[in-house]
């Protein structure tokens, strides 16, 4: 065996935004990353070079590694950012029970966690089958785009300084260059001692485990909302370690008086033409 070292994380990072933050096998742009030693290989020799390693999704690393690519090759993808406009993700976490942990608090049965300005910041919604899918809306002061999270799938994530999808899919990381950060994990808690030592709360003794909780952490850049692993701020108010049960509305914030650049509003300008005549609007239905 290699007595290679564990892959540096700022390696990771730079290897990641190289290729985009997608898989960059033409055609692919699956965000769900791996890393591959090619220049040397590390049978050669044991390294963490990112100049001779390359990002690839795993089923791309297995073929890189039974030698589909050549070097020339993997040194040409390493540099190709083609596929960036492809990339998007599943939360493939589909639970019946879920306890949300945003922003340092709790909420169960909770579906509209926190709404700003009539914007869901952060819902979740049961699908057909019963299942809970989580919403991110990720507003920004910036007129750029940002991630959207819908019913569980993630897309739209416009030019990110790093986006972090490791393949077990169990958390999701992305930050922009004003700032602006969204985190997400999700975590088995399997009984009420394991979740008071994790969250230093016993909070949630109605709560029958074992539960999946979805931890969600946010910044908006420029404005006081912060959601972190500890609490939550938002505008004026500071809140830690409530729970939330069985409320139809967790926070609700409205005339923030913030200006919104992103995201529903965005996307809505960018659906809806006006044309020359007045009664007339151009709706474009298509997805962009
Ligand atoms: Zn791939």
């Amino acid at each position: 065996m290699s007595e290679r070292k564990p892959i540096p994380k700022s390696v990771k990072k730079v290897l990641r935004s190289e290729v985009g933050f997608g898989c960059p096998v033409k055609g692919c742009g699956n965000p769900y990353l791996e890393y591959h030693h090619f220049d040397p290989p590390v049978s050669v020799k044991p390294h963490n070079e990112p100049e001779g390693m390359i990002a690839l999704c795993a089923q791309h690393h297995k073929k890189a590694d039974g030698g589909a690519y050549t070097i020339e090759q993997l040194h040409a993808l390493k540099k190709d950012k083609a596929n960036a406009k492809l990339v998007r993700g599943n939360l493939d976490w589909l639970r019946k029970d879920l306890l949300a942990v945003v922003g340092g608090n709790f909420y169960y049965e909770t579906p509209r966690i926190i709404t700003i300005d009539n914007i869901d910041l952060v819902s979740l919604v049961r699908d057909e089958d019963g299942y809970l899918r989580l919403n991110v809306n990720m507003l920004s002061l910036e007129p750029d785009e940002r991630i959207i999270i819908e019913e569980n799938s993630w897309e739209n994530i416009g030019s990110p300084l790093d986006l972090r999808s490791p393949p077990q899919g169990k958390e999701l990381e992305i930050s922009y260059h004003n700032g602006d950060y969204l985190y997400l994990r999700f975590i088995e808690l399997q009984s009420f001692e394991q979740a008071q030592q994790r969250y230093e709360t016993d909070v949630f003794k109605d709560i029958t485990f074992p539960i999946t909780a979805v931890e969600v952490n946010m910044t908006i850049a420029g404005t006081r909302i912060e959601l972190t692993p500890i609490s939550s701020q938002l505008g004026g108010i500071k809140m830690t370690g409530c729970l939330s049960s069985h409320c139809g509305g967790g926070v609700v914030i409205q005339n923030s008086g913030i200006q919104w650049k992103q995201n529903p509003v965005w996307k809505r300008k960018t659906l809806v033409e006006e044309t020359e005549h007045p009664n007339v609007v151009k709706v474009n239905f298509g997805r962009r």
